[in-house]
């Protein structure tokens, strides 16, 4: 059993509490990834799993076993880092086989070894060349093969693919994550990219300042967002989050006209992903103020009173900037949160007046 598990663990530098209180589990042979903002703590999160930086309280386990005080050769553990780090004057071959040397496993078993890792990598043709030999993918997967020979059953990874171009990263996304399956590996995984994270993982820990914001699959992280946070964190463009007021049957969006919940609370605010809303007959009025074609789809920037929100609409739906289109969407992809603490409000139900009868 791989699996790792995290108890309360906190890092603070000096007065600065970089890591607060973080405790998760990850399964044997999940793909976890720690996502968020540059600052949130995600690298000193992997540092102290990896025993690079000590805590400063808390338990981190992997498997059944208390690693919390071993040096980082004693985790069984190996990790890729976003400088890849390889050694400039070493091959391909010599940069892979570098740990297993230290460590003075046999000749035969480090070629035996060396072979299995560069077929799964693709890599036989290159063993020979030098890291400024080689394009950017492929020094990656000299990194990756370099973690992958130890054959430990945890691999952590640091934004591994942030130095690659988009392109190539489309690739590798696939490929590590198509490795980590057919090894069995548990691996963990820094990002600040939700693409990355929402396309990889089996499970995604969101963190901010510190702190877990949330924890829980792609598609539960996209569907019920904890928190503001969350909601504008998770998805391309991100969820619209609008001030609400109190209108005559209930909360309406500040500056529009349509009943989103009975509940008279103060203090709500409205979540609605652009791809949730719709253009009807009778809905929400708002403003087009700006269309961006992207090919497939189009964003549009619309206004209702003086908040803007995106719409994501198929193909190229030819609306001239200006024009007053009605807006509609399913109570089921409405979403409420507290104005001043972010949270969830799941206990605010949505009024079936925002079910617009003529949806397109
Ligand atoms: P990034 O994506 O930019 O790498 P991150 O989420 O990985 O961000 P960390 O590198 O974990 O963030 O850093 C978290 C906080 O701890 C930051 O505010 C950072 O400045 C601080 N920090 C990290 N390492 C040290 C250190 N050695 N000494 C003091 N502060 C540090």
């Amino acid at each position: 059993m791989t699996g790792i598990s995290i108890e309360n663990l906190t890092k603070n530098w000096g007065e600065f509490r970089a890591v607060d209180d973080v405790s998760f589990t990850t399964k044997e042979n999940q793909f976890v990834a720690l996502l968020g903002p540059s600052g949130c703590g995600k690298s000193t999160t992997l540092r102290l799993i990896a025993g690079l930086d000590t805590i400063s309280s808390g338990r981190i386990s992997i498997g059944s076993e208390d690693v919390t005080h071993r040096p980082p050769a004693k985790r069984n553990l190996s990790m890729v880092f976003q400088s890849y780090a390889l050694f400039p004057h070493l091959t391909a071959a010599e940069n892979i086989l570098f740990g297993l040397s230290v460590r003075g496993v046999p000749k035969a078993e480090q070629q035996t070894r060396l072979k299995r890792t560069a077929d799964i990598l693709g890599l036989g043709h290159l063993l020979d060349r030098r890291p400024s030999q080689m394009s950017g993918g492929q020094q990656q997967r000299v990194a990756l093969g370099r973690a992958l020979i130890s054959e430990t059953p945890v691999c952590l990874l640091d934004e591994p693919l942030s130095n690659l171009d988009a392109k190539l990263r489309a690739g590798m996304r696939a490929e590590i994550r198509a490795l980590q399956k057919r090894l069995g590996i548990t691996m963990i995984y820094v990002t600040h990219d939700q693409t990355e994270a929402m396309s990889m993982a089996d499970k995604v820990i969101l963190m901010n300042g510190g702190k877990i914001e949330q924890a829980g699959t792609p598609a539960e992280l996209y569907e019920k967002p904890a928190s503001v946070f969350v909601a504008e964190f998770i998805g391309t463009p991100p969820m619209n989050v609008l001030k609400t007021v109190k209108g005559a049957n209930g909360a309406v969006i500040a500056g529009g006209n349509v009943t989103l919940t009975k509940a008279t609370a103060a203090g709500l605010q409205f979540g609605i992903r652009p791809e949730h809303i719709k253009l009807v007959d009778k809905g929400e009025k708002a403003i087009v103020q700006a269309s961006e074609f992207l090919g497939a789809d189009t964003i549009l920037t619309c206004r209702i009173g003086d908040q803007t929100l995106l719409v994501r609409m198929g193909g190229r739906p030819g609306l001239k900037d200006g024009s007053v289109v009605q807006l509609g969407w399913e109570p089921g992809a409405m979403h409420f949160f507290d104005q001043s603490s972010g949270w969830r409000r799941d206990d605010v139900a949505p009024s079936n007046s925002a079910l617009f009868s003529a949806i397109s």
